[in-house]
């Protein structure tokens, strides 16, 4: 990162949106990276204080300002417990866009790299991920990093319905990575007589990681793509909460009326799925629910998996009112001590949750599962756990 202290950065935010902090500071308490340090400055407060500095020209984009700004994990638990309104999570995207070009030359490449020549071209992604299943077997790879156990093989493909009345989104990392996942989402899909169908070619990466990441130009060029893969008016059924979040706000991201319809289709597997009829069998394993963020922040559809696990499992939430698990997209990789140290936090009250030594944690999110895996949990989407109780005693 350049520390230029003459820099002039022009943030682009929102001035309604900037100005909408009233400091009450009753988002502290729910962001996670403040719970850790108790500093203003890593606390939702204090992190739009320092844009409306820097945006007013009071305060120069200095280190203290990357830095409170690349600490935030961008969970957006101080949205959802904001009485004002106010609309962390775009301030921060902006930020972050402005912010891009200031990045240290070598994030700059390893963005380069993961974001424009891996995620949106899928068989450079299957393919690399074959490369990673050899060094994985080599014990090249670390298993903190809680990579699932990848296949050298390529991934068996999916077999859409005819006449689709719903849609099941494939993305990139998960499909490549857990399409065990997908094959689950879609058995249980059907199960609920659903025809599913199948993303056509464009569909390759939703975007997300790219928001997060200030790219904003490709991540409105992907979301192009993905919409021209989904034909009709069917819904969007999305097993994987920061990619149903990205779709979901397609129609602010791109700001066309084609795109709103778009978002509007959206839907997450397991509301998909408590709307409808599924039999299950009973059971009494115990499963502790984890809400990722972008699932109760942003999309605020959380309860829906708690709901349907219900009748299978004896389903435990966490008392932390969805407090972040630190792993934020590829958070933990530029920022893994705070990351690490708010999984800790979540981890215990897991733990605690489950009341047990033997649980299984239930997520509706790659990147969490993976987080959490890497703790030593034994971490599971809720399409997993509604497949093996599918059917009646
Ligand atoms: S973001 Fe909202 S909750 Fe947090 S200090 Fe500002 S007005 Fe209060
Ligand atoms: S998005 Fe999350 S980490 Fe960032 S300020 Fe808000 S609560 Fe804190």
């Amino acid at each position: 990162m350049k520390f230029d202290l003459r820099l002039q950065l022009d943030l682009h935010l929102n001035p309604d949106e900037l100005v909408a902090c009233v400091g009450c500071g009753l988002c502290l308490p729910h962001c996670p990276t403040y719970r850790v340090t108790g500093e203003e400055i890593a606390s939702p407060r204090g992190r739009i204080a320092a844009m409306r500095a820097v945006a007013d020209g009071r305060a120069a984009p200095d280190a203290a300002f990357f830095g409170a700004m690349d600490a935030c994990i961008q969970c957006r638990a101080c949205e959802a417990a904001c009485p004002s309104n106010v609309q962390f999570g775009h301030l921060m995207e902006d930020t972050r866009a402005a912010q891009a070009p200031e990045r240290s030359r070598w994030q700059r490449a390893v963005e380069f790299v993961a974001y424009r020549g891996v995620l949106p071209r899928h068989r450079v992604l299957t393919s690399g991920t074959r490369v990673l299943a050899v060094a994985q077997r080599l014990r090249l790879v670390p298993t903190r990093f809680g990579l699932p156990q990848l296949s050298v093989r390529p991934p068996t493909p999916l077999a859409p319905d005819p006449d689709p009345d719903a849609y099941l989104f494939t993305g990139c990392v998960m499909d490549a990575w857990q399409r065990d996942v997908h094959r689950s989402a879609l058995r249980v899909m059907r199960a609920t007589g659903a025809r599913v169908g199948l993303p056509g070619a464009g569909a390759d990466c939703c975007g997300a990681l790219h928001v997060h990441a200030g790219r904003h130009d490709e991540a409105v060029a992907l979301a192009g793509r993905v919409m021209g893969a989904f034909p009709g008016d069917a819904p969007i059924v999305v097993d994987s909460a920061g990619c149903g979040a990205a779709l979901a706000d397609y129609g602010r991201l791109v700001g066309t009326a084609d795109a709103a319809a778009f978002s509007a289709r959206v839907v997450d597997f397991s509301t998909f799925v408590a709307g409808r009829s599924l039999a299950t069998r009973p059971g009494s394993a115990t499963v502790v629910v984890q809400d990722p963020c972008h699932l109760r922040h942003v999309q605020r559809a959380h309860l829906p998996v708690a709901a349907v696990l219900a009748n299978g499992y004896d389903v435990k939430l966490t008392a932390d009112d969805g407090l972040c698990c630190g792993a934020g997209g590829a958070y933990s990789v530029f920022e893994p001590e705070l990351s690490l140290a708010v999984r800790d936090r979540k981890v215990a009250a897991i733990r605690t949750a489950a009341g047990t030594d033997s649980f299984v944690v239930a997520s509706a999110n790659p990147g969490c599962a993976m987080h959490l895996s890497a703790a030593g949990l034994d971490v599971r989407h809720p399409a997993e756990l509604l497949e093996q109780r599918l059917g009646t005693d």
